[in-house]
């Protein structure tokens, strides 16, 4: 079965909180004030923290999970 991730490149990031605020699963958090990252436990790829990031650094990976 794939899942869809969200993938922050985290080295680009400003940290701004767009992403946090549009995540319907509270899914991103802003770790330490310098850079988002995702809680691959909450994430269901809907992909629209990807739309909102300023920086367009966020993208939607498949992932294979054993079922
Ligand atoms: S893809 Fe959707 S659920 Fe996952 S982190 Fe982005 S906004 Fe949240
Ligand atoms: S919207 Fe983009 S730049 Fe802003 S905190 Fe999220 S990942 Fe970082």
């Amino acid at each position: 079965m794939a899942k869809r991730l969200a993938e922050i490149t985290k080295e680009l990031c400003v940290a701004c909180g767009s992403c946090v605020k549009v995540c319907p699963r509270n899914a991103i958090s802003i770790h330490q004030g310098k850079y988002a990252q995702v809680d691959e436990s909450k994430c269901i790829g809907c992909s629209l923290c990807a739309k909102e990031c300023p920086a367009s650094i966020i993208t939607i990976k498949k992932v294979e999970v054993v079922a």
